[in-house]
Order: structure tokens, then C-alpha cells, then sequence
């Protein structure tokens, strides 16, 4: 059965750690496919620095760059937030024939036990943790429906991009130049 991935996340905004850990797990694992999947921002204002519409276009800067990943906009063309569940059972739906990997870095793991039905999640998808905080062990560890994927540590995140922007520091070679250049636009 071939297999596709998703990674879902704030993407607030989209950066190297997101994409260079991304292809590599796709090659690890080989997917057929492997879609970043933004979420819908938060309701109250203010919880994100970026749009929605920011988000898509600096997400669609990057695949332009990285042409082995794609877009899943079913949570952030939403109404309102969703549960990951609820995506979860949707994505089963609409790709009943393949093995589905949703993809998280070790920090958002770590909180898995505080997501809605969290322990059901195992009846759609098949975890990929991808090491955030230290470097993992071994190739690819596999402990029920949990892998924990050995992709290089990058040590980049949104926050630290979010930092320099305000304080007006360089942020090359921690996201793609389009978007750099995006970013200078706003
Ligand atoms: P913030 O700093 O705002 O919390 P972030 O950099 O963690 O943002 P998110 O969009 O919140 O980025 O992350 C989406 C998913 O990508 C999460 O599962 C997160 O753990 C993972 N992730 C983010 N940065 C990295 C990285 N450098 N390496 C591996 N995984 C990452």
C-alpha cells in the first residue's frame, strides 16, 4: 500500500526546519506524497503574526522551491478551527486506500496526551516524530503506530524568525529567499 504524509502546523511563518526536515522524512519513509497542512488561525486577534492569507502565500513560495511537498488546505479554508481529529477522519475518507503518516516535530509530541482524542488517533493515522530538541537514535524507531524518524536536527523555529523580524536582523538561511523578500513586502 503506498503511503503519504502530512505535517500540520502554524507555519507562522514557514521555514527551513519545517522543509528540509519534510523532504527528508518523505525520502525516509517513502511517501508518494507529502502535504504541509496550515492550520486556521485562532479566532481572537492577534494570535499569529501572519494572515492566513501571509501563511498560504509564503507556503506557496516554499513549495515552489521545495517541488517535493504540497498544500493541504482543508483546515485553514475552514470556518473556524478544527480539532486534528476531526481532519484525521476526513483525510481517511478521502484517501481510504493508502497508508496515512501525520508528521509533528518532538515539541508538539510531547503535548500529544492534551489533544482532543489523542488516543484515537491510531485508528487513521501513523505517528512520525521528527527530533526537534535533540538527535534521535537509530534510523527509524517503530514502536506501534509511533516512529520516531532519525532526520537532521535543524535548529530553526517560527519564534526565532518572528524575534529577528521585529528587531530588524537578517534572516537568511533560516527560510527561502522568495519569502524573505515576501516578508520585506509587508
Ligand atoms: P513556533 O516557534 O511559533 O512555535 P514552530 O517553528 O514550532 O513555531 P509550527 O508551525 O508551530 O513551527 O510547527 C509545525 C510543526 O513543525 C510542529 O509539529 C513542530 O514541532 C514542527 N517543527 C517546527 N520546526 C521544526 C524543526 N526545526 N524541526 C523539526 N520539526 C519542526
Amino acid at each position: 500500500m503506498s503511503a503519504i504524509g502530512f505535517f500540520g502546523g502554524s507555519f507562522d511563518p514557514v521555514h527551513y526546519g519545517h522543509l528540509k526536515t519534510a523532504c527528508a522524512v518523505k525520502k525516509l519513509l517513502r511517501l508518494e506524497q507529502l502535504f504541509l497542512m496550515p492550520c486556521k488561525a485562532p479566532v481572537h486577534k492577534n494570535a499569529l503574526q501572519f494572515s492566513n492569507q501571509q501563511r498560504l502565500d509564503m507556503l506557496n513560495l516554499a513549495i515552489t522551491e521545495f517541488d517535493a511537498l504540497q498544500l493541504d488546505r482543508r483546515e485553514i479554508d475552514r470556518q473556524s478551527a478544527s480539532y486534528t481529529i476531526d481532519t484525521l477522519k476526513q483525510i481517511k475518507i478521502d484517501y481510504p486506500n493508502k497508508k496515512i503518516f501525520l508528521i509533528m516535530g518532538e515539541d508538539s509530541f510531547n503535548t500529544l496526551s492534551t489533544w482532543k482524542s489523542a488516543q484515537q488517533f491510531s485508528h487513521y493515522v501513523q505517528l512520525v516524530v521528527l527530533p526537534r530538541l535533540s538527535e534521535a537514535q537509530g534510523s527509524v524507531s517503530h514502536t506501534g503506530w509511533q516512529y520516531f524518524a532519525k532526520t537532521p536536527l535543524v535548529n530553526i523555529s517560527s519564534t526565532q524568525i518572528r524575534s529577528k523580524i521585529h528587531n530588524q536582523e537578517n534572516l537568511s538561511g533560516l527560510l527561502p529567499e522568495s519569502i524573505i523578500k515576501y516578508i520585506e513586502t509587508l
